[in-house]
């Protein structure tokens, strides 16, 4: 058996790799760039360039690439050989500084939002040195940033990157005027990953999973979830033989993954890493879904990382644990056990409630798409409205603080407003509620609306930033505070915030109808849609934002609203498409040959004198509902092809017409489905899928 700690990160351009590979003071001066975010002195490229290939050629690696993600989602690469001819049939492996540093890969297919007109359709890739390059599959990977010739980010890591700067500026700022001696911050970030796994040969014969990532028909299964069954159940060896592969390709590639189990649903199942710096953990998850996707093929079987493959069956999240520390990995949200380490403590959360008030549109848009548009508000996943959980305890605190209050805790440990008795903020008492969209857990926030399939750069670009925007705030203010009224003058702050922001804190059933009620009631937004959320992307005081804080200009911004409207309209009109294809040529054509089947049967029976009750009952079971799905299938071919004149619209029009109508078709043809016999239904149902696939 091969030992983890002997072989993980191997296939990393780890600083032990470079510590051997590279002359000793280059390998200092790369330290300072990806510790310290020093810009890359111009003349060790060369030098890095060359140990980077030696390296990579020392592991196999006949190729290399920049890796990059553009605004689809996923992410890109183009390769490239070692290789520079010395004559007319000679070549010599080579790699500098220049390709290492940047590339121009004729990339004008990716979406760019207008950002580069056709005229100056090169797209620029710029290696991105702190992050990590690797080996896979004999081709170094070279993570990059991508732009455009005037320098605009074309892809979803650099507004990342932004962010963490913006964040890093503003956090230092405050903690140095409320007199901590703090140089650098960082974003960490844990991301769990959900997914369903499913037998590759019913895959196969679905064109919806083959198309869309979900299933667009399908009766529910004689069994859900209502046993709890599945949940941290035990693992089947066909499983257990998949995630051993996948943990270990993830540590060849310096992947974290730590904890694996089975998940609420029939066939689903999550992996979550130990945390680490955002941008890092940003691509060890975009290499986590490739991997999962990659091993699941040697296994027989698929890995769906769609939000909703299965209808009345839970979806697919990730839960985005998001904190920030200094240089020395002391952790900002950590509520310490002293007063003074208290105040800073609560002085950040009081920034971030403040954030995430301000900013529900932004968060809500953050993980906004056709397959969440699913899961949000469906009784699985945290309602279309933001909300803060924070705990019993914190929560008591708080309103303690607000009213100007004498907090007894449960050990009856008193805090008396502004002298040193803040007790200390047990860990344990943040309790865990599930239904919250974005929940205190102790030491960090878990933000649990994004979707599987999600970058997860976007919803960590919002959070930096708005924080780094509310401790701006609190920064200006506090600027002129003397050292000793520091203490009065936070909690005073703190009062004022929770005042003015307590409406966003909700500590009861997220699920619940009531809250609803009770949400629209405090003022708070529901964006159910992607529809309606994406076009409060370029709202002026979003545009606002980031500006101030050089994280998208306002082309940029309006280039991302206008991708992913785009992308929302093209994958229900994909759906649409979809669903009329498998109606007319499989769906359709089998119902009619299943009534054949019964009229041939009660024609024979009448021919012998015998009634056919049943059969024409079941005849008519179907016929009914086939007469709605026939009419409503000429109108959804209509739908599909209606223009729209601009892409708020074609959103709108998806989501107000297009997806009800295939909502209606879909319980049609499902309610059709349960009365055909087996045999002659042409897809595999939801009890092969869910209960076959891991045979
Ligand atoms: P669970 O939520 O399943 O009980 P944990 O709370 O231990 O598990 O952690 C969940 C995820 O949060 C893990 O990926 C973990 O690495 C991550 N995490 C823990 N601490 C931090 C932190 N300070 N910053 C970001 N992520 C963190
Ligand atoms: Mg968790």
């Amino acid at each position: 058996m091969k030992i983890v700690d002997e072989y993980f990160g191997c296939d990393v351009f780890s600083t032990s790799a470079m510590q051997r590979y590279l002359p000793h003071a280059v390998y200092k001066q790369m330290m300072d760039v990806m510790e310290k975010g020093k810009e890359l002195p111009k003349e060790i490229a060369d030098v890095v360039a060359n140990a980077m290939k030696d390296w990579a050629m020392d592991k196999g690696a006949t190729h290399y690439t920049h890796w990059f993600q553009p605004m689809t989602g996923i992410t890109a690469e183009k390769h490239d050989a070692f290789i520079n001819p010395t004559g007319p049939t000679s070549v010599i492996s080579d790699f500098r500084g220049k390709e290492l540093i940047k590339g121009e890969p004729d990339a004008s297919s990716f979406p760019s939002g207008g950002l580069r007109a056709t005229f100056e359709a090169r797209g620029y890739t710029a290696w991105d040195p702190t992050s990590l390059a690797f080996v896979k599959e004999k081709t170094l990977y070279i993570p990059t940033l991508f732009c455009s010739y005037d320098g605009s980010a074309l892809d979803k890591k650099t507004p990342l990157l932004r962010s963490n700067d913006a964040l890093n500026k503003a956090a230092v700022r405050l903690l140095n005027i409320m007199g901590y001696n703090i140089h650098k911050i960082k974003t960490t970030v844990g991301p769990e990953q959900e997914y369903f796994l499913i037998d590759e040969e019913m895959f196969k014969e679905r064109l919806d999973l083959l198309v869309t990532g979900r299933t667009l028909f399908g009766a529910a299964p004689v069994k859900g979830q209502e046993l709890d069954d599945h949940y941290f159940g035990s693992l089947s060896e066909r499983v257990k033989a998949y995630m051993e592969e996948v943990d270990e390709e993830l540590w060849k590639l310096g992947v974290y993954a730590k904890t694996e189990h089975k998940e609420v649903a029939p066939c689903q199942f999550e992996l979550a890493p130990v945390f680490t710096s955002t941008n890092i953990a940003n691509d060890q998850n975009q290499l986590t879904m490739e991997v999962l996707q990659k091993v699941a093929s040697h296994h027989g079987l698929v890995c769906l990382l769609h939000e909703k493959p299965f209808d009345g069956v839970n979806g697919s999240g990730k839960h985005n644990n998001w904190s920030f520390c200094t240089e020395e990995g002391e952790n900002i949200l950590e509520p310490g056990d002293s007063p003074k380490d208290n105040i800073r403590f609560l002085t950040v959360l009081a920034a971030i409630i403040k954030g995430v008030d301000e900013y529900q549109d932004l968060l809500r848009i953050s993980v906004a798409s056709a397959g969440n548009d699913h899961r949000l508000g469906a009784d699985e996943a945290p309602p279309a409205i933001i909300s803060i959980y924070l705990g019993e305890e914190l929560t008591a605190i708080l309103e303690a603080i607000e009213a100007g209050n004498e907090y007894v805790d449960t050990i009856d440990r008193r805090l008396e407003l502004g002298v040193s008795t803040l007790p200390p903020i047990a860990k344990d008492s943040t309790d865990r509620n599930r239904t919250s969209p974005f929940a205190f857990t102790g030491n960090k926030f878990e933000f649990r609306m994004l979707g599987s399939n999600l970058n997860i750069s976007c919803p960590n670009t919002i959070l930096n930033t708005i924080v780094a925007e509310e401790l701006t705030q609190f920064a200006d203010e506090l600027e002129c505070v003397k050292k000793e009224d520091m203490t009065k003058a936070l909690i005073a702050l703190i009062q004022k915030t929770l005042k003015n922001h307590k409406r966003i804190i909700f500590s009861g059933n997220g699920y619940s109808d009531d809250w609803k009620n009770e949400a629209q009631k405090r003022g708070l937004l529901e964006l159910k849609t992607t529809a309606d959320a994406l076009p409060h992307y370029t709202d002026p005081k979003n545009l606002q934002l980031f500006e101030k804080h050089n994280v998208y200009s306002a082309s940029e911004l309006h280039a991302r609203e206008s991708i992913l409207l785009t992308n929302y309209y093209q994958v229900v009109q994909i759906e649409a498409k979809t669903m009329a294809y498998m109606l007319r040529k499989q769906i359709l054509p089998a119902i009619f040959s299943y009534e054949a089947k019964l009229a041939q049967i009660i024609q024979t029976k009448k021919s012998s004198g015998i009634d056919a009750p049943l059969e024409v009952k079941i005849l008519k079971n179907i016929n009914t509902p086939l007469e709605l799905v026939s009419n409503h299938l000429d109108t959804l071919e209509t739908l599909i092809h209606k223009e729209t004149t601009t892409e708020k619209q074609a959103a709108c029009f998806a989501a107000n017409e297009l997806l009800p109508l295939m909502e209606t078709i879909r319980q049609l043809t499902d309610l059709i489905e349960t009365n055909v016999s087996k045999e002659d239904w042409p897809l595999p149902d939801y009890n092969d899928i869910l209960f076959k696939s891991m045979l």
